[in-house]
């Protein structure tokens, strides 16, 4: 039976993390955008007390045991308040540790996933390179084998979370044959001789968070720290990209509802012509879109939900509900703005902030040229889903 219904325990933690970000983040937000300042040294703890950091991970592995709607409910609420703390989610969470709950040895699993889960270790996902992002398997990073251990040498690009994360999986070439066949995945730690990040600054958006360069000279990883084998490393690399981008939709829902209630009260408030701007039918077509952009969007995160929740791959699903959530919170927070008039260019209103946040989004996890193709060449049957050896684990509620 279809059921669109959230569960009592799917309210309870929505309302629990809209009192966190209202409480905690939304006074604040707006001033630390402005300064450039992070918010994860004081949020990433609380966000990690609060069990969100490991929310879909089962409780025997320091997670909540919740299921992916679940994970998708917490992106919504904390992307609504601020970005830079939904890309947490996906890069920790989903792009980090649903990858090693999917591939993870029972060793790396103890050593990695279940600190991760608990937030007592917070991660990253090193792909992007300076010379290559959509095309990931041009990647230049080298891992060469010496005995027991991997020597990596090589720079990663627009790395989320580079100057915060304790552990990042990085993505190295191993072997002199170009494309994807010959690329690895391996466990990093930030403390390893030879590992270094730099910050980038004077971003467009997400200024609450840190975004930048991973260095990595001559870092000894141990074969215990490869994820998969020697040649899975691409397979790996876009299974994660199916975490991720579930996320990034998600989040990207919370983006559609701030601009939605910010263009609401601006409505009220403001009059033009001697009445509430809202009683104008033009405006009011700016306030229909962004509604059936949330209503669209949320219907295609749910879809994707289910799929993950039934172990179900759903590669295509959840690029769709990515490139289509994103573009609508592009296309909502661009509306509000126009709604706000002048004051919506100002940082007196959160919605410049909400579309410079925006901004990132159909850029960053596969830009949304690249999903598209992703659609065509699915529906044409150019592309099916690779056969992977290990699938994300299924949503089992624990007893
Ligand atoms: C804020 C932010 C955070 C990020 N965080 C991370 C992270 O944590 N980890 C990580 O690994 N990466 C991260 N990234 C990198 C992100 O994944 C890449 O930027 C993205 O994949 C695009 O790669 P690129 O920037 O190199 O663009 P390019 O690949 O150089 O593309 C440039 C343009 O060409 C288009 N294009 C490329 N190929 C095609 C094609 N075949 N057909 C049509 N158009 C095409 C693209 O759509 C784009 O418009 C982040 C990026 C941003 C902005």
């Amino acid at each position: 039976m279809l059921d669109l219904s959230l569960s009592e325990e799917h309210i309870m933690l929505r309302d629990s993390v809209r009192a966190f970000v209202e409480k905690e983040i939304s006074p604040i937000a707006g001033e630390f955008d402005r300064q450039h300042k992070s918010l994860y040294p004081k949020i990433i703890p609380k966000m990690a007390e609060l069990g969100y950091l490991g929310v879909c991970f089962p409780e025997s592995l320091g997670g909540a045991g919740l299921d992916y709607l679940a994970l998708a409910i917490i992106c919504e609420e904390l992307e609504r308040v601020d970005t830079a703390l939904r890309v947490v989610m996906s890069v920790h969470t989903a792009l980090n540790s649903c990858t090693l709950y999917q591939w993870g040895t029972p060793d790396q699993i103890e050593k990695y996933l279940i600190p991760q889960a608990q937030g007592k270790k917070i991660s990253g996902f090193g792909l992007t390179e300076p010379g290559c992002g959509s095309d990931p398997a041009a990647l230049q990073t080298r891992a060469v084998r010496e005995g027991d251990d991997y020597i990596l040498t090589g720079n990663k690009m627009w790395i989320s979370l580079s100057d915060t994360a304790d552990n990042f999986l990085v993505f190295a070439r191993i072997g002199k044959e170009k494309g994807h066949q010959s690329i690895a995945a391996f466990i990093v730690e930030r403390k390893m001789e030879g590992f270094s990040s730099n910050p980038i600054h004077d971003k467009l958006g997400l200024r609450t968070g840190d975004t930048g360069e991973l260095i990595l000279q001559n870092v000894r990883v141990p074969i215990e720290n490869r994820l998969g084998e020697e040649n899975e490393g691409f397979k790996i690399a876009m299974s994660a990209l199916d975490s991720g981008r579930f996320t990034v939709a998600a989040g990207a829902i919370g983006t559609i509802r701030a601009s939605l209630e910010a263009a609401i009260k601006y409505c009220s408030e403001r009059k033009a012509f001697g009445k509430q701007i809202g009683k104008f039918e033009l405006i009011q077509e700016h306030i229909a879109e962004m509604q059936a952009g949330y209503d669209i969007s949320q219907l295609l995160v749910f879809k994707a939900a289910w799929l993950k929740n039934q172990g179900i791959r759903n590669t295509r699903e959840t690029g769709m509900a990515k490139w289509q959530a994103t573009n609508f919170a592009l296309d909502a927070a661009n509306r509000a703005i126009q709604i706000h008039g002048a004051y919506g260019y100002s940082a007196d209103f959160p919605v410049e902030r909400y579309w410079r946040n925006a901004r990132a989004n159909t850029i960053l996890e596969g830009t949304n040229e690249i999903q598209k193709l992703l659609q065509g060449s699915y529906i044409l049957g150019y592309r099916k889903p690779s056969v992977l050896r290990r699938e994300l684990p299924p949503y089992t509620p624990e007893t």
